[in-house]
């Protein structure tokens, strides 16, 4: 790692600890006593900024508050986790977390009738309309994680014993928001090409209704899937779900923010997206957006009253437990999101990208791809065990050392260990990144006597 990212990193530090200084003074002057500290603290940033100019030093700060260590692999390495490649932040997010970053900060300006979803300053009421815009619905509120969305529908939607629709590839978070409001699941099977097709939702729909004699209380498939990120048939589902007046959440965990997204177009009754896995945005964050029909009843506010007291609590909404995200998260939210909007116009190339690499990585012999191809997501899961993992059965480090081939060559985020299916996402990576990675697979390959076919 270059000693300059270190260097960055304890200049930032040390900014930090001169902004201490004028939190901890009064708001008139600084007394002798801090000016001391502040031209101590100066003089060690001068010494850092100058290591930084040089590529000098030694690290010299490695924890925070002693046990926390350093987190510096989104500069140091190319990362491909998929969780991870799209909930990177943008430098507006960082900035915005270091001004927002105070407990209840965006509260300072919240007036009549008090809620998150109606502060001006910082814009959020705004923010809150282009969301809802942004993914082609009525009415958006942001929600901590896209798990916390499906739990607000299926909470609002889900009576006890109802029983709800869902893709056999669908997140575990979708089933335990049916748990929790004491629903029980169906599942769409998945084809073999490990796509959920309407007609399999259509065959297991009408059966169902048959044996239970009752329509489902919800309906729920992801776009694209957490496992193989393949395409599944949304609009062809949410229209069946419809013949039945069963309401459609269409699961954006890997597309709002990535892609463009048109709810209703697609015939979505919700739209949840998950800020931190592809917005751009710190956890917990994520958005759930609805029509104005399905809106009075998830976003509904609160009736209850105090026995003794008669207390109300007016326009809170109760799925939402009055608000929600309330710091440092929503503002780093906001701050992504001109970004975000405007990166998934670009998705047709974040697509060629991830061609180009898997086709890469096919040319090297024993190679296959799991997931629909050509792809169609910038994740993909591969299957490596007629190549690298051949390897991994004679090498003393087993599947690891691909990973430490990988990380020598500055690439971490693979599965460590993981010679033979295992996932990836290329998003975000400019094209010289990309090349960089497909190279390094064929470096790895051919020092390992394998065949990479030109
Ligand atoms: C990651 C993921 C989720 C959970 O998202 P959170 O924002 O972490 O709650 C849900 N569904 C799918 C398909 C996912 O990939």
């Amino acid at each position: 790692m270059d000693i300059r990212i270190q260097k960055i990193i304890e200049g930032l530090f040390c900014l930090e600890d001169l902004r201490e200084i004028y939190r901890g003074a009064l708001p008139t002057a600084l007394s002798p006593e801090e000016e001391v500290a502040f031209g101590a603290k100066f003089d060690e940033l001068e010494r850092i900024v100058d290591e930084i100019r040089t590529g000098t030093g030694h690290p010299r700060v490695t924890r925070i508050a002693e046990t926390i260590e350093l987190r510096l692999r989104e500069e140091a390495a190319i990362n491909i986790q998929p969780i991870q490649a799209a909930g990177r932040l943008t430098p507006e997010a960082r900035k915005a977390l270091t001004v927002w970053g105070d407990g209840y900060s965006v509260c300072d300006a919240c007036r009549k009738p008090f809620r998150l979803d109606k502060i001006c300053k910082p814009p959020i009421a705004t923010f809150h309309e282009e969301l809802a815009a942004f993914v082609g619905m009525d009415q958006a509120r942001v929600v901590p994680g896209a798990r916390r969305g499906f739990q607000a529908v299926a909470s609002s939607l889900v009576q006890k014993g109802d029983w709800v629709l869902l893709s056999a590839l669908g997140h575990y978070t979708e089933y335990l928001a049916v748990e929790q409001a004491g629903g029980v699941v169906h599942e769409i099977p998945a084809n073999d090409a490990r796509v959920v097709t309407a007609d399999a939702a259509a065959e297991r729909l009408e059966a169902l209704v048959r044996e239970i004699g009752t329509p489902p209380a919800l309906v729920m498939c992801d776009h694209f899937d957490y496992q193989n990120a393949n395409e599944h048939e949304v609009a062809g589902i949410a229209k069946l779900a419809h013949q039945y007046d069963a309401p459609f959440l269409y699961n954006g965990a890997y597309t709002v923010g990535v892609m463009p997204v048109d709810g209703k177009g697609l015939g979505a009754d919700f739209v949840v997206g998950s800020g931190h896995k592809s917005m751009a945005s710190p956890a917990p964050s994520g958005v759930l957006a609805t029509t104005d029909e399905y809106a009075d009843r998830v976003f509904r506010t609160t009736e209850i009253e105090g026995d003794l007291t008669g207390r109300r609590f007016g326009v809170k909404e109760v799925e939402m437990l009055g608000c929600t995200l309330m710091g440092g998260t929503l503002v780093a939210m906001m701050a992504s999101f001109p970004h975000v909007r405007e990166r998934t116009q670009h998705w047709d190339d974040e697509v060629r990208k991830s061609n180009f690499f898997i086709d890469r990585l096919l040319a090297i012999e024993g190679s296959a791809c799991i997931s629909e191809y050509p792809r169609k997501h910038a994740l993909s899961k591969v299957d490596t065990t007629g190549s690298f993992d051949t390897v991994a059965k004679t090498h003393k480090r087993k599947g690891y050392f691909l990973s430490d081939e990988l990380s020598k060559r500055g690439i971490v985020g693979e599965f460590a260990g993981a010679t033979r299916a295992w996932k990836l996402s290329t998003y975000g990576l400019s094209w010289r990144r990309v090349e960089y990675l497909a190279d390094a697979f064929d470096e790895v390959a051919e020092k390992y006597g394998l065949v990479v076919r030109r």
